[in-house]
């Protein structure tokens, strides 16, 4: 097989690579993004934006198409989904991160997205890899649910040889045999990638463990792992959340959560000396 040539952290990549989306630098911040599963109405995701941003969020996140088990499930809002994303952002000033799932919709998707979303299900979607790969926005290439690190960080090699620097990776949990979680969140990955790629990685513990009780200790145990941020489900009303609504988080909850990453990133920063983005007085 040949060896990664972009991904890899080698004689051309010593550093780490940082990548900007809006204000936010992952890699060299800790970026937290928030937001709904899907989004599913303007009141919906405008309401959740503002408290997402209220509580200190870096991005706001939410599905316009969402790629769904079953044909029957909520499909998404597509381009309505889309328009209500870029009316949250000026709103709030939030960049955006959202999922596109078909190589023809790249293009325009990228008109309203700062950071494209490559699903789990997606991952090797050699097609839709090469056409994130033409454009120059962010690309957050999450990890297949079956997918070792190798496989993963060819992916983002795809992405990276077809033009597009901007990778950041996301663990989201893999398969194994445990049926308490919905997937098992492999912390492991993050030290390493930081050993193998230059890339930042960003850690989903809402997919990741699927339960509501487990997103704030897997957050944390993200941080103090090393990971360059996290992404977390959040919905202004979770119990009418149309999808993932065991993982949607309430937003007072994720204000707990966020006054607890401040605390042990400033405990943190007393081992490498990093801050956490917000937490100065420009962000706060
Ligand atoms: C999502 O982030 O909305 C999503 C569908 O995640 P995943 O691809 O990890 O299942
Ligand atoms: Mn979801």
């Amino acid at each position: 097989m040949n060896a990664l040539r972009l991904a890899s952290l080698n004689g051309d990549h010593l550093g780490r690579t940082i990548i900007s989306a809006g204000n936010v630098r992952f890699g060299e911040d800790f970026v937290v993004i928030a937001g709904p599963c899907s989004v599913e109405s303007e009141e919906q995701t405008l309401k959740t934006a503002q408290e997402v941003k209220a509580a200190g969020a870096h991005m706001l996140r939410g599905g316009a198409f969402k790629p769904r088990t079953s044909p029957y499930d909520f499909q998404g809002l597509g381009l309505q989904g889309l328009k209500i994303l870029e009316k949250a952002k000026q709103e709030t000033g939030l960049p955006i991160v959202t999922e596109v799932t078909d190589p023809r919709d790249v293009s325009w998707v990228s008109e309203y997205a700062d950071v494209l979303q490559i699903g789990t299900r997606n991952m090797q979607n050699f097609s839709l890899l090469k056409e994130v790969g033409k454009i120059d926005k962010p690309v957050l290439l999450k990890r297949g649910m079956n997918s070792t690190l190798k496989e993963w960080l060819n992916c983002a090699e795809y992405i990276l040889a077809a033009g597009n620097p901007n990778v950041i990776l996301c663990e989201r949990g893999i398969r194994t045999f445990e049926t308490y979680t919905r997937n098992t969140l492999d912390l492991s990955i993050v030290p390493a990638v930081k050993e193998t790629s230059h890339l930042p990685i960003i850690v989903d513990p809402s997919h990741g463990t699927g339960r509501l009780s487990m997103i704030e200790p897997m957050s944390l145990a993200a941080m103090a792992a090393g990971a360059d941020g996290i992404m977390v489900e959040v919905h202004c009303k979770p119990a009418e959340a149309m999808c993932d609504k065991d993982q949607a988080m309430s937003p007072d909850m994720f204000g707990g959560l966020m006054k607890k990453l401040h605390i042990l990133r400033s405990s943190m920063s007393k081992m490498n000396g990093k801050a956490m983005q917000g937490s100065g007085a420009s962000n706060s």
